[in-house]
């Protein structure tokens, strides 16, 4: 665990803050910005857009 420098009021915190204990500003330092549900939302639209795609690519008349 490392000690960063918050970029608005240069306090010290520890890097697995997700903002600053001092002027509550959020931490750019994170390396989990998406939680693993977000991801999961993610993926399910992505899936949604490449079976409506193969669906209009089979079904729409050319
Ligand atoms: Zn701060």
């Amino acid at each position: 665990m490392a000690n960063i420098q918050c970029l608005y009021c240069g306090q010290e915190f520890p890097d697995n803050l997700s903002e600053c204990p001092s002027c509550q500003a959020p931490s750019h330092f994170r390396k989990n910005d998406w939680s693993a549900d977000t991801k999961k939302r993610f993926v399910g639209f992505v899936i949604l857009v490449a079976i409506f795609c193969a669906f209009m690519i089979v079904y729409l008349p050319r």
